[in-house]
């Protein structure tokens, strides 16, 4: 895709149940001028989630049918389900002025840097494991084969960590969004 000067696009990858949609919630709700990419997925709305808002609810046939149309920036399965970027998307995004925060899971976000290597991947990691997985249980929105399929995804994401530009720790959610506004600050001043 055509480097766009100035526009920058970050990718924020972190375990489920790492609370890394609150510390985005808290970036985002500081910075106007940033924005979340919606992305496509296959997987049901959970209650309360919209088309069009949370995600792009697609068919497992209009999705693949994206793939074989190569229209995915990336895209990648997990838990079941598929999930993907469409590229037209984030180039009108990037045009339209608009800085833009990909929240995707690390194959993704692998395929993003190979694409775009000005891209900036940040990862959301839990302080520890046992923690994770009592948020996990603590959000009572999946049953527990999906909790394990989830626990086995979050050990192989934090191997992918270390091919991150940088990594945020989320043991304070406060001080995680001030971490992430430092180092997004900081890679804006390298524009
Ligand atoms: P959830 O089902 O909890 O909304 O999301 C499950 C995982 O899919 C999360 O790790 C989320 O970051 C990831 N995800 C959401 N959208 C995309 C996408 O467009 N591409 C990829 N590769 N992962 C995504």
């Amino acid at each position: 895709m055509e480097k766009i000067l100035n526009k920058k696009l970050y990718v924020v990858s972190g375990s489920s149940g790492v609370g890394k949609g609150t510390v985005l919630k808290g970036f985002m709700a500081k910075h106007p001028d940033f924005m979340l990419s919606i992305s496509c997925t296959t997987r049901k709305p959970r209650d309360g989630e919209k088309d069009g808002v949370n995600y792009f609810f697609l068919t497992k046939e209009e999705f693949l049918k994206s793939v074989d149309e190569d229209k995915f920036l990336e895209w990648a399965e997990f838990a079941g389900n598929c999930y993907g970027t469409k590229k037209k998307y984030i180039q009108e995004c990037l045009n339209n002025g608009m800085n833009v925060i990909l929240e995707i899971e690390t194959n993704g976000a692998l395929q993003v840097k190979k694409k775009m290597p000005e891209a900036v991947l940040i990862f959301i990691a839990p302080p520890s494991l046992e923690e994770l997985e009592h948020r996990l249980r603590g959000r009572h929105t999946e049953d527990e084969a999906t909790i394990q399929r989830r626990l086995g995804e979050v050990k192989k994401e934090l191997e992918c960590a270390k091919l991150y530009d940088h990594i945020v720790i989320n043991d304070e959610v406060e001080k995680a969004i001030s971490l992430l506004e430092e180092i997004i600050a900081g890679e804006q001043a390298k524009c």
